[in-house]
């Protein structure tokens, strides 16, 4: 028996509705936890976040959805997929990742197998060549992460590109998913929903939060680099940001991201040609930062002060090319 199209539309709808009644997320973001009964909140006409750690946001076009993270391992995943067949019933789903890491990236095997995984080749290439050590790093932390984590086996993408892929989602709805180079890691990557103007910004751009290169597994971009990221999605002109730790803003969250490194950058640079030490630097610098964001969860920028003084770009040593985020030799999956 065929369901008659108007209820069906009606039942969307309410659905649809019922989200979109959502309050505003609250507390501290890196506490938060998504879970099957969460009610997500609507960010813009076709874009809702579900809270957590990370966010993870869903688009939703008139034929198909994208999923932006799965969410820690299988069993986070299978809830992200479940927000989206509430609010896009038998669409067609893709999923891509802001990058490698496990509460990013390692729940994919929850999605169902018909999903389409797309993501950038450098992402592509941190998952295949630091992605279980990354987990195995992870499962080290806590009880927690070890249940979470312990059944892992990230899938192949159906699809890669190199810097960037637009998927139609229908009805309008344009995604264009973009590596734009390295920043947090070395495969970071943006999304950008039109028409809406959302960027869903990973770590890369986040509210009241420091920049943070991360360097245990895989290389990570540099401060340079990072800035140029950011200076890239300027020209984006943002209405709405959903970053992953933290609470969505508007569009003025690309350019406070700018300033902050931009600052953090020029206050190091400063103190490494006056012949100030790195950790040195770092702690004034950091102190600097309390004083001006109280209110801010945590302001010990020693890591990337140190990221600075390495950065080939400003006169640093390290193996990164300046700027370009590019490994330098095609990464090949590490032996067991
Ligand atoms: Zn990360
Ligand atoms: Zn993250």
């Amino acid at each position: 028996m065929k369901r008659p199209v108007a209820s069906f539309i009606a039942a969307s709808w309410f659905a649809i509705a019922a989200f979109a009644q959502a309050p505003p997320p609250a507390g501290d973001p890196h506490q938060w936890k998504m879970t099957a009964t969460d009610t997500p909140s609507r960010i813009s006409e076709h874009v809702w976040m579900v809270k957590g750690n990370p966010n993870i946001a869903i688009i939703v076009g008139s034929r198909s959805a994208m999923v932006v993270d799965t969410g820690m391992g299988p069993a986070m995943g299978r809830i992200a997929a479940g927000f989206a067949a509430k609010l896009a019933p038998g669409k067609r789903l893709y999923l891509t990742t802001t990058h490698f890491h496990p509460e990013h990236a390692a729940g994919d095997s929850g999605f169902p197998a018909d999903t389409i995984l797309i993501r950038n080749d450098v992402q592509q290439m941190e998952v295949e060549h630091d992605g279980m050590d990354m987990v195995k790093a992870f499962m080290e932390h806590s009880e927690e992460n070890r249940d979470l984590l312990k059944d892992v086996a990230f899938r192949m993408p159906d699809v890669t590109f190199h810097d960037e892929a637009k998927v139609d989602l229908g009805g309008g709805v344009m995604v264009r998913l973009m590596w734009l180079g390295g920043a947090h890691t070395e495969g970071d990557e943006l999304t950008f929903v039109d028409p809406d103007k959302t960027l869903i910004s990973g770590d890369v751009v986040q509210n009241a939060t420091l920049p943070m290169i991360y360097t245990g597994q895989g290389k990570g971009g540099t401060p340079t680099s990072w800035l140029h990221v950011v200076e890239k999605l300027q020209a984006l002109h943002a209405e709405h940001v959903v970053p992953d730790h933290s609470y969505p803003g508007d569009g003025s969250l690309v350019t406070k991201e700018e300033k902050l490194i931009g600052e953090i950058r020029a206050r190091a640079i400063d103190m490494k040609l006056r012949g100030v030490s790195a950790d040195e630097a770092g702690t004034q610098i950091s102190a600097k930062l309390k004083q001006e964001h109280p209110d801010w969860h945590n302001t010990n920028a020693s890591g990337f002060v140190k990221n600075v003084y390495e950065d080939p770009a400003t006169g640093g040593s390290e193996k990164n090319s300046p700027g370009s985020g590019v490994p330098t030799a095609p990464l090949k999956p590490k032996a067991a």
